[in-house]
């Protein structure tokens, strides 16, 4: 009787909340596209496009983001009864360029973007707001668009210009997380590399947890794009290809920052199946990725030293661990573009990264045993030092991998001290910095490059994501 109850209980709130979809919304899609244009410290959006696209693949009964995940905060109203509708946490190209020393030293520059909600059924208005350096929202962005304007919204049906499959279906779009994959550099010589790939990088998410125990929760989908080049732009190499997504290594000066800043043909090529999560496979050589959150993420797929083959699956799972689930960067040693990515004494909103302000209230409390040190001691003076000597290598040399090897392997062994295994705490050395914030466990897929797992916190996150999608 008991549980008769309660799942009664359980049911009430998700039919009333599909009932307000068929309220508010249509069956289909509204992409919003705009530019995000400034520099540090100032930012405008200026709407450019507005189009109706296909099937809603997303939830109808999580239309109000509960995550608080992501540097800026998507709402749609409905004009009418002045309700908030829809929401979604995101982060951007454009909020990560702020941080470069180009936008420090003043340069403008613009990025096109886009934000995507189940399709009004009656005038909403739109707003786009970011954080400041205390995590509060303020409105950058508001527009009202009438969905039955005939001139405010574009119609236009694109025909698909390349064919798109399911490679792996559970049922339908609106209660699965839809994972795409485009390949981009993949010339129509490359086509079988490309289903080959997107397979293997399918098979290799899905046999991580919590990926694992929720693959019957995802369908995969893959668009086979022809670029009329194999590979992808290496700007530092003067190596530019007819790619048809234009994702390129070198962003932000990076050699291993692979991104694409051509969102409106990413967008119109990805729009033309159901998709809430969006990877690019890059048919190409050099190490590298990128992954934004509620972007996309993007993976290299050939490796040329043998025995590094599992680079490119850390490197997928890592950075999708970004795009999906807004994790953050937990490694610090690096070399990386940003200056004072994190705001020093500020709480991050990343659920895997903790400032300390004070460990009674630290936001990963509930999976800390009793007793555990805040922070945790862990060996950080003999790891840094191993980290410092393997920074001085050239990741591009020939011989990278053979000089790094004994470095690495004393590192691994300092991370995975049975002390320490399974615990979580918080350990110094996060976010880009060695001093000021804190991770959950001494190593997880978010800070070690190795086939470590997610910690219990990102797994947690991660599952809170999914949930979103199909609960
Ligand atoms: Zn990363």
């Amino acid at each position: 009787m008991k549980k008769t109850i309660s799942l009664l209980l359980a049911l009430i709130p998700s039919v009333l909340l599909s009932q307000s979809f068929t309220t508010y919304f249509a069956d289909k899609t509204m992409r919003v596209d705009y530019h995000h244009t400034g520099t540090k410290g100032a930012e405008t959006v200026a709407l450019d496009k507005v189009y109706e696209e296909g099937p809603w693949p997303g939830s109808r009964t999580r239309l109000v983001d509960n995550l608080n995940l992501g540097e800026y905060v998507m709402r749609v109203y409905d004009v009418a009864s002045a309700s908030l509708i829809y929401s979604r946490g995101f982060s951007s190209i454009f909020n990560e360029w702020q941080s470069t020393g180009e936008a420090l030293a003043g340069t403008f520059r613009t990025f096109h973007e886009t934000v995507r909600f189940p399709f009004p059924k009656h005038p909403v208005q739109v707003t786009i707001s970011r954080r400041d350096r205390q995590m509060i929202f303020h409105e950058v962005f508001s527009t009202v668009i009438d969905p039955n304007s005939p001139t405010q919204v574009n119609r236009q049906r694109r025909t698909a210009q390349y064919q798109s499959k399911k490679i792996l279906d559970n049922g339908a779009p609106q209660s699965k997380v839809d994972l795409l994959i485009i390949g981009d550099g993949y010339a129509k010589a490359d086509m079988a590399k490309f289903n080959k790939d997107a397979q293997h990088f399918a098979d290799a998410l899905f046999s991580i947890s919590p990926f694992k125990e929720r693959k019957k929760e995802f369908n995969v989908w893959i668009i086979e794009v022809e670029s009329n080049e194999s590979g992808i732009d290496k700007p530092d190499k003067n190596e530019w290809k007819e790619n048809a997504l234009g994702t390129m290594y070198n962003t932000f000066g990076s050699a291993r920052y692979v991104l694409t800043e051509e969102n409106r043909v990413l967008r119109d090529i990805a729009g033309n199946v159901p998709y809430d999560a969006l990877t690019i496979l890059c048919n190409d050589n050099r190490y590298g990725g990128g992954g934004i959150y509620n972007l996309y993420t993007t993976c290299y797929t050939q490796v040329d030293t043998k025995g590094q083959e599992w680079q490119m699956d850390y490197v997928f799972v890592h950075e999708l661990g970004h795009s999906f689930a807004g994790l953050g960067d937990e490694y610090y040693s690096s070399q990386i573009s940003y200056v004072d990515f994190y705001q020093k004494g500020v709480e991050p909103w990343e659920p895997n990264i903790t400032a300390l302000n004070d460990p009674a209230t630290i936001k990963w409390k509930s999976f800390i045993a009793p007793g555990t040190s805040l922070p945790t001691p862990w060996a950080k003076v003999s790891y840094d030092s191993l980290e410092a000597l393997r920074g001085k290598l050239d990741r591009l040399a020939p011989d990278y991998y053979e000089k790094r090897e004994p470095l690495y392997q004393q590192a691994m062994k300092l991370l995975r001290d049975p002390a320490h295994t399974g615990k979580v705490g918080a350990y110094e050395g996060a976010g880009y910095v060695s001093k000021g914030l804190y991770r959950p466990s001494l190593d997880c897929r978010m800070f070690s490059l190795s086939l470590v797992g997610f910690d219990p916190v990102c797994s947690s996150a991660i599952n809170r994501v999914i949930d979103s999608y199909t609960k």
